[in-house]
């Protein structure tokens, strides 16, 4: 099979679009065959080697976790999937041992692994992983579905548990995060803020009918969050840029308010002041994907049509070093998908 290869860390520059061995499925395991994918930061931190042991690859290593796919063969112990099935994956791997795994808190597991594998023609995945997806979404929506859906699903409903009453301000609403969290917050009836970088964004973001949108550059936006809330400010801030943006996360938090993160692309280093947070009661949650719960949950709705993901960019397997590239310099307004053997 043709699968896009790193044998080293470092830059763009590393990867190699080579013929690699087809894998085999075990007992348990699906193979599939990938019809398209698409790029994450965690990709990017992967790849550069980010210190966190989830995301440590073994060489060669091929990199990856969203899926769009057909299965094309099960393992002999498999129940509930056949060949030809249309399966997506939630790449959460929960250890199964640990306290938390054993209390039935997977989302708390401390000794996670994240499945990786995707930019390739065929993968296997373990049955236990795959969500099934009816035919009928676009190729595209169901590769942009796994890290930013289930990532804001588990924020959002599970960490902040989000509802009508709330004002949720979401950060850089084109990023695949960030539109994954407006319709999600959308959906639970809650009114949502965003942000921009440019004006352009402005007029993409605005597909997903957010209630303000703000330019995160030009703006005092904790200001407009203050006007827009009568004085109260947003009661979950969705955070997930780290450096830039933490100081103005915590400034805009209503009192008692909830600040969800789970990531920091523009790194991880943030001032606070703690007593502050102390005084106005916030709390602050972490998150790390989400469990099987929230990726048959969330895949429900993107089935029924709730999700639209925004799509920046199609390019192939053999592009994959100039998408990288794309995600590391423009932040792109949307999903970077990357099409493999699908239309
Ligand atoms: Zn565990």
């Amino acid at each position: 099979m043709l699968a896009a290869r790193i044998h080293e860390l470092g830059g763009p520059e590393v990867f190699r679009v080579e013929e690699a061995p087809d894998p085999v499925p075990g007992p348990h395991d699906l193979l599939v065959a990938v019809r398209a994918t698409s790029i994450n930061h965690r990709d990017v931190w992967q790849r550069r080697g980010h210190p966190h042991p989830t995301y440590r690859v073994e060489f060669p290593a091929i990199l990856g976790i969203d899926l769009c796919a057909d299965v094309v063969e099960t393992g002999a112990e498999v129940d509930g999937f056949a060949a030809g099935d249309r399966v997506t994956i939630s790449p959460y791997i929960p250890c199964g041992r640990c306290e938390n795994c054993r209390r039935s808190r997977p989302q708390y597991c401390t000794a996670f692994d994240v499945f990786h594998g995707t930019y390739a023609e065929l993968a296997v995945i373990p049955s236990a992983l795959a969500v099934p997806v009816s035919a009928a979404v676009p190729d595209a929506d169901v590769a942009s579905f796994s890290n930013t859906y289930i990532t804001a699903w588990q924020m959002l409903n599970g960490k902040a548990e989000v509802g009508p009453d709330d004002t949720v301000f979401v950060w850089a609403g084109t990023s695949g995060l960030g539109s994954a969290a407006i319709e999600i917050a959308r959906l639970f009836g809650a009114k949502v803020v965003t942000s921009v970088g440019s004006e352009a964004k402005r007029e993409l973001v605005s597909r997903l009918q957010p209630d303000l949108i703000v330019n995160h550059y030009e703006e005092d936006i904790c200001e407009l969050v203050a006007e827009f809330t009568d004085g109260r400010g947003a009661t979950i801030v969705f955070e997930h840029v780290g450096q830039a943006s933490w100081e103005r996360s915590m400034q805009m938090c209503a009192a008692g308010g909830t600040i969800v993160s789970a990531g920091a692309t523009t790194g991880d280093r943030a001032e606070m002041d703690v007593t502050f947070m102390f005084a106005r009661q916030l709390r602050i949650l972490g998150s790390r994907l989400g469990t099987m719960d929230d990726a048959l949950s969330a895949a429900r709705h993107l089935e029924a049509g709730a999700f639209k993901p925004l799509i920046a960019e199609t390019i192939t397997l053999q592009e994959i070093a100039e998408g990288h590239r794309m995600m590391e310099e423009f932040a792109p307004a949307g999903k970077i998908i990357v099409s493999v053997s699908g239309s």
